[in-house]
């Protein structure tokens, strides 16, 4: 690999000695202007543009994990590479751009989008051999800005790096994050939407993904009828990320598949993305466009973190799995050029097949069950969702503490390491339903064979014990804009082991505290960013 970084085993690179390549420039058409003015673009995948230089930029948060990963040693706090992660400084060899995309926003097409503020510098080639793009987001104004500023401040930034990461060691396809960095500069934003902009601090974060390509990009091509554009567009992502897929057909269903996984990892896990636009759907299967996200504390179907959307609740927990398809079947529409009808109904269908199975086997996991297969799995599934249903429950919590219950006599000592998943007192009633169905599922289980301790730790593997919990990020952005970064990193360092006990760091495996129901930012969040 003539290309390659640095290889394995060797010490870590400054960012500034690391080379790019820049396929997606090289093989796909540009703007024809390369002009950085507000304005429709055509027939093009990308226009040529430099991040917008901060006032004084300061590197705030790093991912050691993605670091190692990359080959790359964490930079100074201020210097030549937190520099080149705030726009600053464009190294040598790379070849930043803006994407050309659009999409259906809240179920209506919205014309062109494309990356308003994110600018790809280039890509880098991994130490395991993978081709990394390093995005920024909030790097400044682009042809695609549309009549927004081209930045993003501190809160939404740190939460998009934080849950990034920690998806990865979740086990969920998700973009990444390598840096956080202060941009030294404010940005005015409305955050309750109530008429009181505010200055707030700005950032920038490094995101890093094979590839940030959305349903949306091939969408816009097929809105203004480019379908020679369109076609080279598919043959790029196949070439460079789908190899293995030899058709278009197979391409178009790996992806339906990929996708059927991704929701079904987002439903094991109670997390909720919160925008679903075909415009934060990315082709490669990766949680991508971290919002106004969350985590299902109490169990609810009909929640949804984004209070934009509190109306009609259309990208609410429970809809996840059904707006994922509706998303496919408008990329679907914008590949009809391309292929049979008939192969991208298979594919819809596929999506279907692949999520059920999904996520049956995900939930058999949860139980520590072998499989849903027997007589009275369904019931006991309805049974499950039922107690979940009977008081606020959270979910993260009842299902960690499951695999602590053991057989007992007494109600009361059967659901006891589940009291601390309860949000409200729990009236009686409900303790022995609860134990009913906790009775039920032990024989159940015990029917699998196998011992109960070795089922308690299969069933740790998959339910995790942290999850970035709206308030914990909160809390963290509050202690970062005061200037402490420790916060933060402890967080991160627990994230990285989301299923391991970690006594030491039981305060942040707790239910989310009262005060935090209704504070800004720690429970539900506006688009505000
Ligand atoms: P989102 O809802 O964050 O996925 O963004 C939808 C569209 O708005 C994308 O095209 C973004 O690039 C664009 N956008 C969001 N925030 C900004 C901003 N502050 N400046 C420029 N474009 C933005
Ligand atoms: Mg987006």
């Amino acid at each position: 690999m003539n290309s390659a970084l640095a290889p394995r085993g060797s010490a870590l690179l400054e960012l500034s000695d690391a080379r790019f390549e820049n396929t997606f420039v090289r093989d796909l058409p540009a703007d024809a202007a390369a002009l950085n003015t507000r304005r429709l673009v055509l027939k093009a995948n990308y226009t040529r543009v430099a991040p917008t230089a901060v006032a004084a930029p300061r590197l705030l948060a790093w991912s050691d994990a993605l670091g190692q990963q990359l080959g790359l040693a964490r930079p100074a706090a201020t210097g030549p590479g937190t520099e080149v992660l705030a726009g600053n400084r464009v190294l040598p060899g790379m070849e930043p751009y803006a994407a050309r995309y659009g999409g259906h926003q809240f179920g209506v097409w919205a014309g062109q989008l494309g990356d308003g503020r994110a600018i790809t510098l280039g890509e880098l080639i991994a130490r395991d051999g993978s081709r990394q793009e390093l995005q920024l987001k909030g790097a400044g104004l682009t042809p695609y800005s549309r009549t927004a500023d081209g930045r993003a401040v501190l809160r939404s930034s740190l939460r998009e790096f934080l849950c990034s990461e920690a998806m990865h060691f979740l086990g969920v396809p998700t973009t990444r994050a390598l840096s956080l960095v202060g941009t030294g500069e404010s940005v005015i934003r409305d955050m309750f939407y109530d008429g009181n902009p505010q200055a707030e601090p700005g950032a920038v974060v490094c995101r890093v993904a094979p590839s940030f390509l959305r349903f949306g990009n091939f969408q816009i091509h097929a809105a203004h009828g480019e379908a020679e554009e369109l076609k080279r567009l598919v043959d790029y992502v196949m070439r460079r990320h789908f190899p293995e897929a030899g058709s278009l057909t197979a391409w178009f269903h790996e992806i339906c598949r990929r996708t059927a996984v991704l929701m079904s990892d987002w439903m094991r896990l109670g997390f909720v993305h919160g925008v679903m636009n075909t415009d934060n759907m990315c082709v490669l299967g990766l949680t991508i466009d971290y919002g106004p996200y969350g985590w299902l504390e109490g169990y609810d179907p009909m929640w949804t973190p984004n209070t934009t959307d509190a109306e009609e609740r259309r990208y609410c927990y429970g809809n996840q799995p059904q707006i994922a398809l509706w998303n496919l079947a408008r990329f679907a529409e914008a590949l009809l050029p391309l292929m049979p009808k008939e192969d991208l109904e298979a594919g819809l269908e596929l999506y279907g097949d692949v999520y059920q199975e999904s996520f049956g086997r995900a939930l058999a996991q949860k139980l520590g069950l072998a499989a849903l297969d027997q007589e009275g799995d369904e019931d006991l599934l309805t049974g499950l969702f039922a107690v979940l249903n009977g008081v606020e429950t959270d979910f993260t919590l009842f299902f960690r503490g499951l695999s602590s219950v053991t057989e007992s006599g007494d109600d009361a000592q059967l659901v006891a390491p589940l009291r601390r998943s309860f949000y409200a007192e729990t009236p009686a009633a409900h303790v022995a339903r609860l134990a009913a169905w906790l009775r039920r599922y032990l024989a159940r289980a015990a029917r699998d064979g196998g011992s109960a301790a070795a089922r308690a730790q299969r069933m740790n593997g998959v339910n995790p014990k942290y999850v970035p919990r709206n308030y914990l990020a909160q809390q963290a952005i509050d202690s970062l804009a005061e200037g402490d970064a420790a916060v933060l990193e402890r967080l991160m360092k627990v994230l990285e082991r989301p299923y391991d006990e970690l006594p030491e760091n039981d305060a942040l495996a707790e239910r989310r505290p009262e005060w935090a129901r209704h504070k800004a930012g720690c429970s539900a969040l506006s688009c505000s960013s």
